[in-house]
């Protein structure tokens, strides 16, 4: 493994739309890019919802 890049950030996302659920990641301007994937779901992702961050689980 060479994934030791501390300032990424991946979190679950789910789609509010359709509920699709897919891995993403956290840029450091908030905004969220799919992992793996082109996109979590057909739509547009500006309605994915994050459902919990692999490196902070601060309550919201
Ligand atoms: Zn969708």
């Amino acid at each position: 493994m060479v994934e030791n890049d501390d300032e990424k950030q991946r979190a679950a996302a789910k789609c509010d739309r359709y509920g699709e659920i897919g891995v993403v990641q956290i840029l450091p301007d908030g905004s969220l890019q799919p992992l793996g994937q082109s996109s979590v779901c057909d739509c547009d992702s500006a309605t994915l919802h994050v459902l919990e961050t692999d490196s902070d689980l601060s309550e919201s």
